[in-house]
């Protein structure tokens, strides 16, 4: 069992924040997933509801009141939309951690978090070999947009189509960085984040190569840790503040002006979650999130905000190629970044934006909503792919989130296998065709030329092209 000071605190900060909510029913409107099941257990007027008698349901049926927030995408919708302000995310992963640190954690839990995951050089070693032996239990799924699937019948993958393991993580090809401002003036630090690391090692060195092209200067320092997202999403405030403290001490915020990401989910972990949740009876702990917090950015964010946008020139607008955009739940509604992506599009002649319906709907992952409740979750896909095809467009993208890029590629993926076949061909040249390079921003003088038909669409952007035919 969890320290009972931590519980709690945990419990009366519970307690003040679950007054706020009038039961008006608002967040019906909003939740992907109440709109698949009608119940209202699912949405977060039930969910508060159940919560207000935490205390004496903790001690009568603590499982219960679990599963019954673990079905939850954690995707903010409620929140976002909440009249009354309630801080619907803030109350879930306190109600998850004050849960978890009564019952404890399943042994599965407890060994791939505690065992692998607060362990980065152990997580590093263990993804190498997954990387070296994934043939043997997995298949590819689709060469073109790159996603395997289980070789033999797997209850736990099911037919879920996924990027397998980089051969090569981002942390070998450039183990460290620390290089000097340059013509921009400024020195960001740059968080990986386990997915980049481990399954698009691409994305990592495409956004180093455009921070040097912009002549900014980059710390990278070895042995990064994970920002501690998924523990903390199954209660493990233990694992959530080892990680914490290890990537605390790695990234010192007086070295650098600007910690960029380019995961909207760790972007958002650090942010917001790292204040909410981090060890705050620690003054060394407390000052330094506040420190990085506050120098947080996404890469969109950094790119227009502190770099700056080009004009495009006149003329290069012919034909412009139709893309639509989605929003990551973590981007828009939790830090309400929207519109920096849309700038970059739109300020590269070659592209036209379209936006399909519902761009910011969640598309269905939910990180391990997706392993326990996987129908659900791929409904919930299905009407986010539709929506895409409802554009019109020929190429979709979306800002780079670990929790929704898989699944986005999965109901993509599983939608078209429903429909046309005849576009896969023009998947990769679409993919490969899309050069970002001229919807980057003002161009600084910096020590790295970019080879424009050598960056991808899983680039910079931090898009996934996808023709959809
Ligand atoms: S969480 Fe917000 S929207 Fe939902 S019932 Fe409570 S006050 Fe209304
Ligand atoms: S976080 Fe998302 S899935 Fe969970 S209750 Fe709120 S809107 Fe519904």
């Amino acid at each position: 069992m969890a320290g009972m000071k931590m519980l709690t605190e945990l419990m009366g900060e519970l307690e003040h924040q679950l007054g706020v909510c009038m039961r008006c029913g608002m967040c019906q409107a909003v939740c992907p997933l109440f709109s698949e099941t009608g119940l209202e257990a699912d949405v977060a007027r039930g969910k508060l509801a159940l919560l207000d008698g935490l205390l004496q349901e903790m001690f009568n049926d603590p499982k219960g009141v679990y599963e019954r927030l673990s079905r939850c995408l954690l995707c903010g919708s409620c929140a976002a939309n909440c009249p009354s302000g309630v801080s619907v995310m803030e109350i879930f992963i306190k109600a998850r951690a004050i849960l978890t640190g009564f019952m404890g954690l399943s042994p599965a839990k407890k060994l791939i978090l505690r065992g692998m995951l607060s362990h980065p050089e152990i997580f590093d070693r263990i993804a190498a070999w997954g990387s070296k032996f994934q043939k043997i239990f997995t298949r590819p799924a689709n060469e073109l947009i790159g996603t395997s699937c289980a070789r033999f019948v797997s209850p736990l993958i099911g037919n879920r189509h996924f990027t397998p393991l980089a051969k090569t993580p981002f942390h070998r090809r450039i183990p460290s960085l620390n290089t000097n401002r340059g013509g921009s003036g400024i020195k960001v630090a740059f968080y990986v984040g386990c997915l980049l690391d481990k399954s698009f090692p691409h994305i990592a060195q495409d956004v180093v190569d455009v921070l040097r092209h912009h002549g900014v200067g980059i710390f990278m320092p070895k042995g990064q840790g994970c920002c501690g997202m998924p523990a903390i999403s199954s209660g493990d405030t233990v694992t959530f503040n080892r990680l914490v403290r290890h990537n605390l001490e790695i990234f010192d915020a007086e070295k650098f002006d600007y910690l960029v990401t380019s995961c909207a989910t760790c972007t958002s972990t650090i942010k917001e979650i790292w204040p909410m949740m981090a060890d705050k009876n620690s003054g060394y702990v407390k000052s330094r999130v506040a420190a990085i917090a506050q120098k947080t950015l996404d890469i969109n964010q950094f790119l227009v905000s502190k770099v700056g946008l080009e004009k495009p020139e006149a003329g290069d607008g012919a034909n412009p190629v139709d893309v639509t955009y989605h929003d990551p739940c973590h981007l828009k509604k939790s830090l309400g970044v929207s519109a920096e992506p849309r700038s970059l599009i739109n300020a590269n002649p070659a592209y036209r934006l379209i936006e399909m319906p519902e761009s910011d709907r969640c598309c269905g992952l939910g990180g391990s909503f997706n392993l326990e409740y996987y129908d659900l979750s791929t409904r919930i896909g299905n009407v986010k792919a539709d929506h895409i095809r409802a554009s019109g467009c020929s190429m979709s993208c979306h800002r780079m989130s670990g929790l929704c890029a898989p699944n986005f590629r999965y109901a993509v993926q599983v939608r078209r296998e429903n429909t046309d076949q005849t576009s896969h061909r023009n998947i990769r040249r679409v993919v490969e065709k899309f050069g970002l390079t001229r919807i980057f921003p003002k161009e600084r003088p910096g020590d790295f030329p970019l080879d424009k038909d050598k960056i991808s669409t899983d680039s910079i952007l931090l898009t996934t092209g996808i023709n959809l035919g």
